[in-house]
């Protein structure tokens, strides 16, 4: 089975524990107005060509990924979304599982249920974003509504399988209180101990009129910080 490949960074000491090998793959469901890698986006199709984008097959993406594994604690696979190449990504997890390499996947988590599960089977750990908790701010954020990703949210907390969960913090345009106030009673009602991660929006990179919205005070994250901390998590970290 073949798939698109944006690269591969061999060490990466920011998507997840250790120093770890990140693989990002093309294509996302999503349509972020903050989005920092706009050219990760587009779905390669035979009417819709990218550059800079490879078609290989799962075991030479393996094969590439293994190189230094010597020297790191696992695999992150990120994208993009990766899981807009569900197959793809369940064929190359399973393989790495097959090499008992740590897999971890960094996801919107907007995929059904059925395919979720069974990509969870292969599946260390998941990083997944709640980027809005009102369905039609996240509608507005992302283009798309927030049902998927909350229910696959609570099933992979379920099977104890969430590392950490972020929500990027933009002032003015979401709710973020009320993102964080949701999301932080929601990880406190599982038994699991999950990191809280509320990353600052920065517009370096950004487009439009996401450019004029400025970064928010270490006050404001402060604040946030606390109603997650009031609501019973324990590790909130703020980046
Ligand atoms: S989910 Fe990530 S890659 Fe996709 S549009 Fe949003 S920020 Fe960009």
């Amino acid at each position: 089975m073949r798939g698109y490949l944006r690269k591969i960074i061999p060490f990466s000491s920011v998507d997840g524990p250790g120093n770890r090998t990140a693989i990002f793959l093309q294509g996302c469901n999503f349509n972020c107005l903050y989005c920092h890698n706009p050219e990760t986006i587009d779905i390669v199709s035979p009417d819709n060509p990218v550059d800079n984008v490879q078609f290989l097959e799962a075991d030479d993406l393996v094969e590439k990924s293994l190189e230094y594994k010597d020297f790191i604690r696992g695999i992150t696979i990120s994208g993009g979304e990766c899981t807009v190449q569900i197959e793809f990504l369940i064929e190359v997890c399973k393989k790495f599982k097959e090499r008992d390499v740590e897999v971890y996947i960094d996801t919107n988590g907007h995929l059904s249920l059925k395919s979720f599960k069974e990509l969870s089977r292969y599946v260390d750990k998941f990083m997944f974003d709640i980027k809005a908790w009102d369905v039609h701010e996240h509608l507005k954020l992302t283009g798309v509504g927030n049902d998927k990703v909350i229910e696959n949210f609570k099933y992979a907390m379920g099977i104890g399988k969430i590392f950490e969960v972020r929500t990027v913090i933009v002032p003015k345009i979401l709710d973020n209180h009320q993102t964080v106030l949701e999301v932080s009673r929601l990880v406190a009602s599982f038994e699991d101990k999950i990191r809280y991660k509320l990353i600052k929006f920065r517009n370096k990179g950004v487009v439009g009129n996401m450019k004029e919205i400025n970064t928010p005070s270490d006050k404001y994250m402060s604040k946030l910080k606390t109603v997650a901390l009031n609501n019973g998590i324990e590790d909130v970290v703020i980046i």
